[in-house]
């Protein structure tokens, strides 16, 4: 029986458009003179500073709140920013730079089209996340696209285990009491998510909405339409027309 999991970030849900606007936004009151033309830059800088400091977190070397707190210390000192004083101040701060994206957050406009489709045909549908439970349930929420899924496994339901352990790509099969033979896993991340998945057993697939050049080593798709599509080819889903005889 075919299980489908997906990951979230920017391959559910926009986020780095949100995460652009927010940032831009939450900004604007301290710092006008960072979200004009250099704003590109701003941002570059503040997803170097992000991938540093999340990946110490998905290695277990520090915790949550820490790394929050400790990229937006950096921020600030590349910046030439007021340091924050505390940890409640960055912890404030880090509060209204989220909120900032989530009000900005919104599905990439096929997603709700393709998860019906699988959901017609019986597909169970599973999220695995490398982010928080609490962050992504409130995306998910927020979005409207909870009640789709069956379950939602993030690192910390998963004892600290990140992506792409195989451990969390089992992990979630059993939860959705699949087979990693025949589930699909989908998401934005080449080797995360697409190649994490097939070595640990499942169908991977790559998730480019960019158009890059194509790997030769997994498939790709350039949308969750294109999913369902490639779904049928494969014949892993019964394509809709079959479903309506
Ligand atoms: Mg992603």
């Amino acid at each position: 029986v075919l299980t489908v999991i997906l990951d979230l970030d920017d391959t559910l849900v926009d986020f780095a458009t949100a995460r652009r606007d927010g940032l831009r936004d939450h900004l604007s009151a301290p710092a006008p003179w960072l979200t004009g033309d250099g704003f590109t830059e701003v941002l570059g800088t503040w997803r170097r500073i992000e991938q540093v400091h999340v990946d110490q977190y998905l290695r277990g070397r520090t915790g949550f709140r820490e790394q929050r707190r400790a990229r937006i210390r950096d921020f600030c000192r590349a910046y030439h920013l007021a340091p924050v004083s505390s940890d409640r101040a960055a912890d404030d701060w880090f509060a209204g730079f989220e909120a900032s994206c989530e009000a900005r957050l919104a599905p990439f406009p096929e997603v709700a089209h393709a998860l019906a489709a699988l959901a017609q045909r019986g597909v169970p549908l599973g999220v695995l996340s490398n982010n928080r439970h609490e962050v992504q349930e409130r995306k998910l929420r927020r979005t409207g696209l909870r009640d789709r899924f069956a379950t939602l496994l993030c690192v910390d339901d998963l004892g600290g285990a990140a992506k792409p352990d195989p451990r969390t790509f089992r992990a979630a099969c059993a939860a959705l009491r699949g087979e990693p033979a025949t589930a699909v896993y989908v998401g934005d991340d080449l080797d995360t998510d697409a190649r994490g998945a097939v070595r640990a057993g499942l169908i991977g697939v790559w998730l480019d909405r960019a158009g890059r050049p194509r790997p030769g080593d997994v498939p790709t798709v350039s949308s969750l339409t294109g999913l369902v599509g490639w779904l049928e080819d494969a014949g892993l889903l019964m394509p809709a027309r079959q479903l309506e005889r």
